[in-house]
């Protein structure tokens, strides 16, 4: 059934490394061949065999309306036919900056980049701008794009620097970059009380998305808040993934925390490349021309890009969007843990808004290490079961997994049946 897909994939292999133009794409976590789309619309995807899949990749979180969205496919090709790009200012810029500034009441301004990288890698360059320090602490397991400084995963415990998780990336690049452990209290107080005066910047996913699907406790971020606060460190929010995709004030709302940056990309582009950095005024006042931070770009700003943005935003926007868009996450994964539990799988599930996440484990997990320990292998089973069933999900069991307002109760009642169907085959 994946015929042309194949040959495809074999084709690409000899002119793009590994085939793909973004390594999970390639499937090596699943094992198989990658699936080559062709077409999109609204819940689903159209393989280049011809085969219908029900979506909950949505391009890794672009496409909360769906695919193809009417409003948002006619005000990308309007904006086009005006012109690509000018790399000079355009009014709609201003509109769009001012509109993440109203939706998001921590940012006081707001930059405009082409990606989720771009974003983190410039916040990052920014607090150390603006404290004059160098190192930064993230956490194991989050990922925050692929700038050198980022790509470090695990440290063995507090106060060891980190070792980077690419090759080409210098050990003194990676050696200013502090892990720690998500969700840990009392190794964040030890480091702080150590370091914290030491340290530009504490990057956070505030959901974390890049390790599958796993929330720390309000209480943590309160600490997190606190300690960044007390010590003079910029506490950025990656919400790459989460904003206007866990709710419409993003997963800052959701915390009640206000961060002194925030990173933003995906659902600001509507499927379209728009990324976005801001926040505090007197730090965003570093960056050049202002200030002595440089950060730019050829197509930042692009008005067809962010044409695709705003009309997203402003559907969204409407009342309602997100409790429905949740309410019917939720009803995903309450059906999934059911049919789990029918067939003696043990499964659990956990939603925020319309982001999700699936483990084969018992209790949903707080940190990486307990991500670790699903079974990796029987995701495996159970990804290329749905596949074959037309589900199409994260090939990989450290993704979340992605609802859009085009998903029917139809549409999610075919996914359980699916499921369930799968989970008799893999116990
Ligand atoms: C996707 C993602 C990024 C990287 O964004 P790109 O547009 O892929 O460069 C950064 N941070 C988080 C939290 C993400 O989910």
């Amino acid at each position: 059934m994946f015929e042309n897909s194949q040959k495809l994939f074999i084709e690409s292999q000899r002119f793009i490394p590994g085939g793909v133009n973004s390594p999970v794409r390639a499937f090596r976590a699943v094992g198989g061949t990658p699936i080559f789309f062709k077409e999109g619309r609204g819940a689903y995807l159209w393989d280049a065999d011809g085969n219908r899949y029900i979506d909950f990749v949505g391009s890794w979180g672009p496409a909360i309306l769906g695919h193809a969205h009417a409003e948002v496919v006619r005000a990308v090709q309007e904006r086009a036919a005006k012109g690509l790009s000018f790399g000079a200012p355009t009014e709609l810029e201003l509109v769009m900056a001012e509109r993440l500034c109203s939706l998001l009441p921590s940012l006081e301004q707001v930059r405009l980049v082409s990606s989720g990288t771009e974003a983190t890698m410039s916040a990052l360059r920014l607090a150390r701008g603006f404290t004059g320090r160098s190192k930064i602490i993230k956490f194991e397991g989050c990922y925050h794009g692929h700038g050198d400084a980022l790509l470090v995963k695990a440290g063995s415990g507090a106060l060891t620097f980190g070792n980077p998780s690419s090759a080409g990336v210098p050990p003194e690049v990676a050696a200013h970059t502090l892990v720690l452990t998500y969700n840990d209290g009392d190794e964040l107080e030890k480091t702080f009380k150590a370091v914290g005066n030491e340290i530009a910047c504490v990057i956070i996913e505030p959901v974390a998305g890049n390790m599958n699907f796993v929330l720390p406790s309000t209480q943590y971020m309160r600490l997190l808040r606190d300690l960044c606060t007390r010590h003079g460190v910029v506490l950025i929010f990656d919400e790459v993934m989460t904003g206007f995709r866990v709710g419409l004030g993003g997963a800052q709302e959701h915390f009640g925390i206000t961060p002194d940056l925030t990173t933003l990309g995906k659902v600001i582009g509507g499927g379209m490349p728009v990324g976005a950095f801001g926040g505090r005024r007197d730090i965003m006042a570093h960056l050049a021309p202002l200030g002595g931070v440089y950060q730019a770009g050829t197509l930042s700003g692009n008005p067809v890009a962010v044409a695709a943005g705003l009309k997203t935003l402003e559907l969204i926007s409407q009342p309602g969007f997100f409790d429905r868009l949740a309410k019917t996450t939720g009803s995903l994964t309450h059906g999934l843990v059911a049919a789990a539990k029918s067939c003696g799988v043990p499964f659990s599930a956990a939603s925020l808004g319309g982001m999700f996440g699936l483990f084969f484990a018992e209790e949903v997990p707080g940190n990486f290490a307990a991500v670790m320990t699903a079974d990796r292998d029987r995701f495996n089973r159970f990804f290329h079961a749905m596949l074959k069933r037309g589900i199409y999900l994260a090939p990989s069991a450290f993704e979340a997994g992605f609802v859009s307002a085009a998903h029917s109760d139809a549409d999610i009642a075919a996914t359980i049946n699916a499921a369930t169907a799968t989970f008799s085959e893999i116990t």
